[in-house]
């Protein structure tokens, strides 16, 4: 054998060797996925099928940083950066069985953080339109998201007090930070029939999810459902002081 056929044998055994590691990687990573919705997810009562698929199909670790990874399917939420965190897989199944997402459905999600709700309800809808305060994170979930191909997601850096008044009104909201009190505003961006899905309540403590739904007359229902516990939902004024 001369150098060349050598070299070139040496090449297809560490491109094979490649290939394996990567292949037990991405087997590793859906086994993991497949015990977190068993374990953490079905286990607490979660039933909905098309959920449950795609949170077995959704690559979480993708959404966090690489150090993270060995924990990326653990029971809790984790720091994304910011003092902000990707929330615990159960509340994400939670509250996107909770929405009721259908395929034509139009949702406004306040709070993108890493981009992984999206992209759980971007597998379930039509368009999903996502607001994140912090200019990186929502830079970061974007490019995520991008490279991922969740081509159905619009990420808009800025207030989510205000809502999306150009895309509204929307078939689902969902917030994923907790202001004291329900947004009128965003009540307001919900069209009749519609139902949102947000935590309420003060700072770090006392929270509780509510569903709110606006029947075809346009009057709203609330229901409490868990207590919670979410990072607060802040207003535009406080981070610029
Ligand atoms: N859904 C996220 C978890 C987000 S944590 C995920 O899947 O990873 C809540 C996020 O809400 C944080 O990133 C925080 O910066 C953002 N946030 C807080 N107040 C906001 C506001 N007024 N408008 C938009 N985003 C806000």
């Amino acid at each position: 054998m001369n150098v060349g056929q050598l070299s070139k044998l040496i090449g297809i055994a560490f491109l094979a060797l490649t290939l394996q590691i990567a292949g037990q990687d991405k087997n590793e990573y859906s086994v993991q996925r497949t015990t977190m919705i068993e374990k953490q997810i079905v286990s607490r009562g979660v039933t909905d099928e098309e959920v449950i698929s795609v949170m077995t199909d959704v690559p979480r670790h993708l959404f966090i940083d690489e150090s993270q990874w060995p924990i990326a399917y653990s029971d809790g939420p984790l720091p994304i950066g910011h003092g902000q965190t990707i929330s615990q897989p159960y509340i994400v199944a939670f509250m996107t069985e909770l929405l009721q997402p259908d395929t034509h459905h139009s949702v406004l999600e306040i709070g993108t953080g890493s981009g992984y709700q999206a992209a759980v309800l971007a597998r379930l809808v039509h368009h999903v339109y996502t607001i994140e305060i912090v200019p990186e994170l929502g830079r970061s979930a974007r490019q995520t998201l991008k490279r991922l191909s969740y081509d159905n997601v619009s990420v808009q850096i800025g207030d989510g007090y205000k809502g999306w008044p150009k895309e509204a009104p929307f078939d689902r909201i969902i917030l994923t930070a907790a202001p004291e009190e329900v947004p009128q505003a965003l009540v307001d961006q919900l069209k009749p029939g519609g139902r949102m899905v947000l935590p309420v309540g003060p700072r770090w403590w006392g929270q509780d999810l509510l569903v709110i739904e606006k029947d075809s007359t346009g009057e709203v229902m609330e229901k409490k459902t868990l207590p919670v516990r979410f990072v607060p939902m802040v207003h535009e004024q406080e981070r610029k002081n």
